[in-house]
């Protein structure tokens, strides 16, 4: 695929890499493709960041076409830069625009787009341990109508952000509300998609959660409000009675890399895994009984974020004491170790740039 280069005339000077937080500073460029039926995936090209217009009709704005995925750039000591399983986004993206009727983007485009982007970017790509180029590529309909319809048009585009470590002032366990009146998904909607619609309708229980001092909320099943799902924006693991227990992907769970790699990450320590279904009824009892030793939720941003209290039910339950977990610690020090180079990824997951 042939990729046009318009370069900037203003580049913007680089912010401190203490001050960055997340998703707030953005790259010199963009990159951006379009999709006609008929025509296919054409003019893909990085131009000057800065803001597109939108026929005020386009289908994103009225319907929600929209899918997306989060990676990140890591820079290793010697100064290079590798991505962490970048096929597996590339493949997850395809999912989600198979279930939402958009087009798929020919795989070695895609990590092509990808490469190239950062390559251009490379000076955005912080130096510390826990920073990085986090990368979003995202897709939207475009066509220019109100009709109801399988779009006709789509743009894919491609945006950095430098972030800075999640962990700037140390792990901090989280505290987590079990929401029992909100869902997020259901199997047979989107709830394995990443698309902007899910985001979009799990505020409100957020929401509830913040005012009362909790930073998520945990996810239950859609028709029986009973079998646990996700947490947050992440997957959700436990150690009860010394072996892991992860949710099954029900159809409803986002299938997440993080939560892939854990689980054999987690093997190659020698624990047993089962991804099976999970009841609140049995976690709230294993956290009455002293069964539950660790709770933590996964995903791209946080890798690995430490659960230290749970409510549900008008009732609190401590995790190990509100401290992050021996296991806990342990899979983020292995995971962060091999995103940013630091222990050997004997796994083959990282992709040298
Ligand atoms: C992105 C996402 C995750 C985590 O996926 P990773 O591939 O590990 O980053 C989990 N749940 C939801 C709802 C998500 O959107």
């Amino acid at each position: 695929m042939e990729i046009k280069i318009t370069k900037t005339q203003n580049p913007t000077e680089l912010a401190e890499e203490g001050t960055l937080g997340f998703g707030k500073h953005f790259t010199d460029h963009m990159f951006i493709m379009d999709y006609e039926a008929g025509k296919g995936w054409h003019n893909a090209r990085i131009v000057p960041f800065g803001y597109i217009s939108l026929h005020p009709a386009s289908t994103v704005l009225h319907y929600g076409a929209e899918i997306f995925e989060g990676l990140k750039a890591y820079r290793l000591a010697d100064g290079s830069i590798q991505l962490f399983r970048p096929m597996e986004n590339i493949r997850r993206m395809n999912d989600s625009a198979d279930r939402m009727c958009l087009p798929k983007i020919d795989e070695q485009d895609f990590l092509q787009a990808l490469c190239e982007f950062v390559k251009l970017e490379e000076r955005f790509v912080p130096h510390s341990f826990g920073t990085s180029l986090y990368l979003r590529p995202y897709m939207f309909g475009n066509d220019e109508t109100l009709g109801v319809h399988t779009v006709k048009r789509a743009t894919f585009m491609i945006i950095g952000s430098p972030s800075g470590s999640y962990y700037a002032e140390g792990i901090n366990p989280v505290k987590i509300m079990i929401e029992n009146e909100d869902v997020r998904a259901v199997k047979g909607g989107t709830g394995a998609v990443k698309c902007g619609g899910n985001y979009a309708a799990s505020n409100r229980a957020g929401e509830k959660a913040s005012r009362v001092g909790y930073s998520q909320v945990l996810w239950l099943d859609g028709v029986h409000r009973k079998y646990i799902e996700e947490v947050g924006a992440m997957n959700v693991m436990f150690k009860i009675d010394g072996e892991i227990v992860t949710p099954m992907l029900t159809g409803s769970i986002l299938p997440g890399i993080t939560r892939k790699s854990c689980i054999e990450v987690l093997k190659s320590f020698g624990y047993k895994v089962n991804e099976r279904l999970l009841s609140v009824d049995e976690l709230i009892e294993a956290l009455e009984n002293g069964k539950l030793e660790e709770a933590w939720g996964t995903g791209t941003a946080a890798v690995v974020s430490p659960i230290g209290r749970f409510s549900y039910a008008g009732k609190e339950y401590d995790v190990n004491g509100g401290k992050i977990g021996e296991v806990t610690r342990k899979l983020y020090d292995t995971l962060t170790g091999i995103q940013w180079g630091k222990v050997e990824d004997t796994f083959n997951w990282t992709y040298k740039l």
